[in-house]
């Protein structure tokens, strides 16, 4: 199996297309536009027509920390009351990290600037196309999902790909026929790229403090991954041995 292969994880499609807007805009036909060519795409909208029901909405959230949140805030500037940036302002104060994407007539740099500097995602100036703005819709909802799948399951190194949550290994983009074992000693080393680990701490860490066989154990495993790993497992590029001590990945 090769990495290009890999199917979408299974959440992807769904966190995307089930994603829940926020819209908040005041010009009532500008509002319809945008919620009938989101909805179209399936997406949920919650739309409201000033600042302060926003706030409303979005304190009401802030205080129960539970449902409904939303995956995805398009917030026009220009609003009575209680405008865009105060809006955005809040949510970033609340720590509430949801993407904000500025829908506004205010063209000039500094006003982008502005909006950015309050914590907006994006920056789309009226008038605009809805293909446009589905567009920079996707794209953000998109970032958002990868940033929450990263964090999650994969890490990298060099050529090395793990995907923690699916026990996988690829180099190169091939996958590696790994051990339980193995993986798991290529996950540690991984997941600590600048630790050096003792034959002792690897022992600990992957076959449990009751392990009763010797160190020599993990020199064979060691020993094993390399030949998976190295184009010269003499000449190791990424299993490197610390004298006196233990390994590291390099
Ligand atoms: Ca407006």
């Amino acid at each position: 199996m090769m990495l290009a292969d890999i199917p979408a994880n299974p959440i992807f499609p769904e966190l995307v297309s089930n994603a829940s807007i926020l819209l908040v805009e005041d010009e009532e036909i500008i509002r319809e536009m945008i919620t009938i060519a989101l909805q179209r795409e399936g997406y949920r909208v919650t739309s409201v027509a000033s600042g302060d029901e926003a706030v409303e909405i979005l304190q009401s959230i802030g205080a129960r920390k539970t449902e409904p949140t939303f995956d995805l805030v398009i917030l026009d500037l220009m609003l009575p009351q209680v405008g865009g940036l105060d809006i955005c302002r809040l949510l970033r104060y609340q720590n509430n990290f949801v993407p904000v994407l500025i829908t506004s007539a205010k063209v000039t740099e500094s006003d982008r600037v502005i909006g950015l500097d309050a914590g907006a995602d994006d920056y789309l100036t009226k008038p605009f196309s809805t293909k446009e703005l589905l567009a920079r819709t996707r794209a953000l909802l998109r970032r958002q999902t990868f940033q929450f799948f990263n964090k999650s399951s994969i890490y990298r190194f060099k050529e090395i790909t793990l995907l923690s949550n699916e026990r996988k290994a690829y180099l190169e983009g091939k996958e590696l026929n790994l051990s339980p074992k193995e993986f798991r000693i290529l996950e540690l080393f991984i997941t600590s790229p600048r630790r050096v680990w003792s034959r002792e701490q690897l022992i600990e860490q992957v076959w449990g403090v009751d392990f009763l066989g010797d160190t020599k154990t993990v020199d064979v495993h060691i020993r094993w991954l390399r030949e998976k790993l190295e184009v010269d497992p003499s000449q190791p590029k990424y299993i490197n041995t610390v004298r006196g001590f233990g390994y590291r990945i390099g």
